[in-house]
């Protein structure tokens, strides 16, 4: 996992922990049908192989690439899973490639602003920072017309457009971070209030400046809003920026991409003769219109490039009735590699739980759906890559799909489960937002188990881990882990084991496994993920986005076109 999801969450109150009690007897199910049970020792013996020594860490296009790979695809085979790709050679592979670009900024000019009478000029790093996703050795921006397009969002769904009657051919946008509503105390504005919804992430913002046709976007830093200071996008901008590479090498990107402090962002809106504050009010106001500031950046600098490939692995069920319709199961079997060493001089950071958890996961739902016999879809079982580069796995199998994401109904992602008791509650990450909710509803209700309102809402963590990359796409993916709730100890004890992998194990050589792990807790959520992803494969919904949510409009056209 890139970032740490689970800690913080709130309690979710209190049920009969006899309901949660797993023993390897198998239980009801949907109108007879049987969950068969959670093979412990089958993943305790996964995680221990992938987070060995000799794997290194697992990086991807590392000297341990392909022994990693082999061991996923021995577990894939042992499952009975078939390969899900086709080679070059027509012969059926396990493997999906995936091309990467690598990219290194440097040799930065000062962003320098003229007009009104004034140049400002602003120095890299300190006042802003930058980067081009279009793959190109160099990148200049001359006199490109600044235009302030308030929060940036372009949503026809809530008849909501910041670029309203504005051609941006050239031009460079100038952004506010979040969205319109961040500062309410509800949920219940027009962009669901203080939840973050995708109109408020950066990476939405640079992807919609695109697609108007800019040269470049400004991203005005807030502490408050952005949820992090002015050393966190510093320290994520400097150095390597990962990319999937493209047939066209980004050329339909922004020329450049870059925030700036908003100490900065005052002196540019000042030298318009415009006040940044009474600007941001108007921003917030439904039919809001781009203002042109009349003034013009400048900027140069030099990008190195790299590029390497790494490889997803699929693998695939068919289905009996329907096995042209597609449910996913997903985990990321990369991990950070070679490592800052720690005090005893250990350098592989082993990814047990980062997410030889996630793939031991992936191979015990197989085990299951195997001993539960073929399901009416195809069940397809994807091991992503570079995960921790940036979602890069993921994000290639997205734009270029081994099924076609039409056709796929929806799956379940998983990433990093901490050893421990098994708990009282689910933990929903990013709400009610597709008709998954009502699966997820029956089954934690079954179960037994509480679900509650996501704590940090307004950080976005649904926008943040792989299943995204086909959220963003129209699929509808569940994000749920156990909460924090645990039947042994509360919420007290839940919050303590969130805060000690953090602390100590998270992304560290420190986090491997041992034989002394409680697996209670992981063989809860395999359970859980067993009922979630069985009955779509079994049944003939197709679970779209709610009314209103930010990519159902992107589903429906997905359908239309498929027909
Ligand atoms: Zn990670």
């Amino acid at each position: 996992m890139t970032i740490f999801r689970a800690f913080g969450r709130g309690a979710f109150g209190v049920l009969s922990a006899s309901a949660l009690a797993l023993s390897g007897t198998a239980r009801a199910m949907d109108a007879g049908k049987v969950v068969p049970p959670v093979d412990e020792a089958l993943m305790r013996e996964v995680i221990k192989t992938l987070s060995a020594d000799e794997l290194a860490g697992r990086g991807p296009a590392s000297a341990e690439e392909a022994a990693t790979l082999d061991v996923i695809v021995a577990r894939f085979m042992a499952a009975g899973l078939e390969p899900g790709n086709k080679g070059q050679d027509g012969q059926k592979s396990w493997f999906q490639d995936v091309p990467t670009v690598s990219m290194r900024a440097s040799g930065f000019s000062p962003l320098s602003i003229t007009g009104g009478g004034k140049v400002l000029a602003f120095a890299h790093g300190k006042d802003f920072v930058a980067g081009s996703y279009r793959v190109v050795p160099e990148t200049v921006v001359k006199d490109a017309e600044l235009v302030f397009v308030g929060y940036g969002v372009n949503a026809p769904e809530l008849g909501w457009n910041d670029y309203a009657g504005v051609d941006m051919k050239g031009k460079v946008a100038v952004i506010l971070v979040n969205d319109p509503d961040y500062a309410m105390e509800s949920e219940d504005g027009p962009f669901k209030g203080r939840r973050m919804t995708y109109y408020g992430r950066w990476t939405y913002k640079f992807e919609e400046a695109a697609r108007q046709g800019a040269v470049g976007a400004i991203l005005v830093h807030d502490t408050f809003p952005a949820a992090y200071g002015w050393n966190v996008v510093e320290s994520s901008w400097s150095g390597d920026q990962h990319f999937v590479a493209t047939p066209n090498d980004a050329a339909d990107q922004t020329a450049f991409n870059s925030w700036i402090q908003k100490a900065a962002a005052q002196s540019v809106f000042k030298a318009a003769g415009k006040d940044l504050a009474a600007m941001t009010a108007a921003a917030g106001q439904k039919g809001f219109k781009p203002v042109p500031l009349g003034l013009k950046a400048n900027l140069s600098f030099k990008s190195a490039i790299t590029r390497s490939t790494s490889r997803n692995v699929v693998g695939i069920q068919p289905g009996g009735e329907a096995p042209e319709e597609y449910v996913l199961y997903s985990a990321h079997w990369d991990h950070l590699g070679r490592c800052k060493p720690d005090a005893s001089g250990d350098d592989i950071c082993n990814g047990a739980v980062d997410n030889g958890t996630g793939m031991a996961a992936l191979v015990a739902l197989a085990e299951m759906n195997k001993a539960a016999g073929p399901a009416r879809r195809t069940q397809v079982y994807l091991a992503w890559t570079l995960e921790e580069s940036g979602l890069l796995g993921s994000e290639y199998y997205a734009r270029n799909p081994l099924f076609p994401l039409a056709q796929t109904v929806g799956g379940v992602n998983i990433d990093a489960l901490y050893p421990g008791g098994a708990a009282r509650d689910v933990a929903v990450t990013g709400g009610d937002k597709s008709e998954l909710s009502a699966l997820l509803a029956k089954v934690a209700g079954e179960l037994q188990l509480k679900t509650g309102p996501e704590d940090g809402s307004e950080k976005g963590y649904y926008y943040r881990s792989d299943h995204f990359s086909l959220a963003k796409r129209g699929v509808p993916m569940f994000y749920v882990k156990r909460g924090t709730d645990l039947a042994d100890g509360g919420v007290a004890a839940g919050k303590a084991l969130a805060e000690d992998y953090v602390v100590n194990r998270y992304h560290q050589p420190s986090d491997e496994y041992s034989d002394d792990w409680d697996m209670r807790g992981i063989v809860q959520e395999v359970d859980l993920y067993y009922r979630l992803g069985r009955p779509l494969a079994d049944g003939a919904d197709w679970p779209n986005w709610n009314a209103g949510d930010e990519f159902r409009a992107i589903r429906d056209q997905s359908w239309a076109s498929a027909k």
